[in-house]
């Protein structure tokens, strides 16, 4: 298998570069040049296979020949093993025809885990067939950083550099960070906002001779291989439904718009998906497109779902690209056009196909709050704001006799704050992280420049290589 640029001015690349690469040099995403697609009757051996089991025969047109396929099945099963629930993704009921798909049982307790824990199984793998290391630098408002340090931990070919705002995450996720103490992981509080850290990154990425020196690599979403490791779990679910027999439907709620694309790709590989809903906080950027072709670039707002808090979703972009029937020139003019303009000039039949699949729903914290309060009164589930989001706009648009599934992406012990407020309880945090606040930290304080940054990588990749 192939990978090509949205953007048309890359070179094509195997599964493993385009792991090790992330960002296309031209700027675009890499998508698979074709789609592989299962039919009724492999959909249909899927069924009842352990999830880590599945979710290695998902992956397995896309990883193509470089990995064997007795090899990926045992990176998959390794991936999995520090999730505290049995079935990996559990599904419960909430309402007649809304289920709800839990993908926060893994060490982080946020779905990022989900993908995160076999990308740190890949590139483990990848770097000691070709005797190599990286380095991963990247920036955090909270959930991503947490997830690639736990899937990164302790792992020799790899050094983990992260960045996030001083003072500004909360207290739990900047602990589930600086409580991990292996030497290959650094933690860099960085004097200023998490903008600050993003371009921090970027500038650090943008230093050729520094970026080939240090081996950099990043696992940001816009990483294909997370993508297609979030694909396993929309298949996991439709096969419980009735797929590929029965339609089903999905909600999700969305940031960077990396999940729900996955669920968007198991469509493409025959899976009978109906609707697909996009929730979103006050950042409603995506639910503006769908329901006006509004597509135009605003002021980040803080909210209660903060994971979701963003102003451009990135890997819209691959959607684009397909929905433009891949045309690489269209895709790159219109992207260029929105980083300078601020707005998406999409064509009115691109969003007309975007709507025949997509629906959204933007909630804002008061409504996000009814929401929570409501699903503990109603159906005593206890859903974290991002989840009660996408439980939301999966109630929106389910239809009758086709199962509406909504992910949820964190347990609500990750945000007590919003939980106590909404229904009174303080859910407990899962017993592997019970004593995360008398845990010893470590973390270095750092101004929010380009060189202070550039040390601190050097200092850690010297220290982890020598
Ligand atoms: C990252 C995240 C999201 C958003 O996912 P995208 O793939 O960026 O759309 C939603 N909820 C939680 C809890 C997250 O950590």
């Amino acid at each position: 298998m192939r990978y090509i640029s949205t953007r048309g001015k890359a070179p094509a690349l195997s599964f493993s570069d385009v792991l090790l690469t992330g960002l296309a040099e031209d700027g675009g995403l890499y998508l698979p040049e074709t789609w592989p697609s299962f039919s009724k009757d492999e959909w249909k051996a899927l069924r009842g296979l352990p999830y880590p089991e599945l979710a290695a025969r998902v992956l397995t047109p896309f990883v193509g020949s470089d990995i064997e396929g007795a090899t990926l099945r045992r990176l998959c099963a390794q991936a999995y093993t520090g999730f505290d629930h049995p079935a990996i993704v559990p599904l419960t009921q909430v309402e007649d025809g809304l289920f709800v798909q839990e993908l926060f049982h893994g060490p982080t307790l946020a779905f990022k885990d989900m993908a995160m824990q076999v990308l740190g199984q890949l590139f483990e793998h990848v770097l000691a067939e070709r005797n190599s290391h990286v380095t991963i630098v990247g920036a955090t408002s909270g959930d991503t950083g947490s997830a690639a340090i736990e899937a990164c931990r302790g792992r020799d070919r790899l050094s983990v550099v992260i960045l996030h705002p001083k003072d500004r995450t909360s207290e739990v996720q900047r602990r589930q960070m600086t409580t991990v103490l292996e030497p290959n992981v650094t933690n860099l509080a960085v004097e200023g906002t998490f903008d600050d850290c993003q371009d921090l990154v970027k500038a650090c990425f943008a230093d050729m001779p520094f970026r080939t020196d240090m081996h950099l690599s990043a696992v940001n979403s816009i990483n294909w291989a997370r993508i297609a490791a979030q694909i396993p779990y929309y298949v996991y679910a439709a096969l419980n439904f009735g797929a590929p027999d029965r339609e089903v439907s999905f909600a999700v709620p969305t940031g960077n718009f990396g999940n729900i694309l996955a669920a968007w790709a198991a469509r493409k590989m025959g899976l009978p998906i109906r609707r697909l809903c996009v929730g979103s906080n006050r950042n409603d950027i995506l639910t503006r497109f769908l329901n006006a072709n509004d597509m135009t670039m605003k002021e980040v707002i803080p909210s209660l779902s903060p994971s979701m808090d963003i102003q451009v979703s990135s890997n819209f972009e691959r959607l684009l690209f397909e929905l433009l029937d891949r045309d690489a020139d269209a895709c790159a003019r219109i992207m260029t056009g929105f980083r300078s303009t601020g707005h998406m000039d999409v064509p009115a039949q691109t969003w007309e196909k975007a709507r025949t699949v997509f629906s959204g729903l933007a909630l804002d914290d008061g409504e996000t709050e009814a929401e929570i309060k409501a699903l503990h009164q109603n159906s005593n589930y206890l859903a974290d704001p991002h989840s009660a989001i996408g439980i939301a706009a999966g109630r929106k648009f389910r239809e009758a006799g086709v199962p509406m599934i909504a992910m949820a992406t964190a347990h609500p012990a990750k945000f007590p704050d919003a939980m106590v407020a909404a229904t009174g309880i303080h859910p407990a945090l899962p017993v592997h992280l019970e004593d995360l606040f008398s845990r010893e930290e470590r973390y270095r304080t750092v101004p929010a420049t380009p060189d202070a940054i550039k040390d601190a990588v050097r200092a850690a990749v010297l220290s982890n290589t020598h």
